[in-house]
């Protein structure tokens, strides 16, 4: 157990309230320090927050060389394992404050597998790209 003072359950908060288990989820993992369980607004297919049970508004807020967030990619990574995805691969990634994307003030880790519209987009406009250069390329070639 990762131990910390002054980090009680706060008011309002709604992954508080899932840790405690007011509010229902559907979870795939839990231990002394975090709760796993999947997003109610998947992005993809396997969309899971790892979260620590601890209120702990954004990842600035944790000590440096604290070992929680260590933990948590621990339990991500054990995650995959079990959904069969740790090979395949997946996105482990932490959103920090209202730029960075965060909307819920309680640390989390999302863990992100299968098809994405976010991904495709890159995707096909990283491939769009570098044809385009091979075109203007092969353009430029002929002119000299
Ligand atoms: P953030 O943008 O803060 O990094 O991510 C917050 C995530 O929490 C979002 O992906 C959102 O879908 C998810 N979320 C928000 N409210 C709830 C809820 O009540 N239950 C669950 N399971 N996920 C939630
Ligand atoms: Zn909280």
């Amino acid at each position: 157990m990762i131990l910390r003072e002054g980090t009680l359950p706060m008011a309002d908060c709604i992954f508080c309230d899932i840790v405690s288990g007011k509010i229902p989820a559907r979870k795939v993992f839990e231990d002394d320090d975090v709760v796993a369980f999947r997003d109610a607004n998947p992005a993809a297919p396997i969309h899971i927050l790892v979260v620590p049970r601890t209120h702990i508004p954004t990842l600035n807020d944790v000590p440096e060389g604290d070992p929680l967030v260590c933990h948590m990619a621990d339990v991500a990574r054990k995650i995959a394992r079990d959904l069969g995805i740790a090979e395949s691969g997946y996105r482990f990634f932490i959103n920090v404050n209202r730029e960075g994307g965060q909307v819920i003030f309680h640390l989390h880790a999302h863990v992100v597998a299968g098809y994405d519209v976010g991904t495709f987009f890159i995707h096909t406009g990283i491939a769009a790209s570098i044809l385009w250069r091979k075109l203007l390329g092969l353009f430029s070639r002929g002119e000299g």
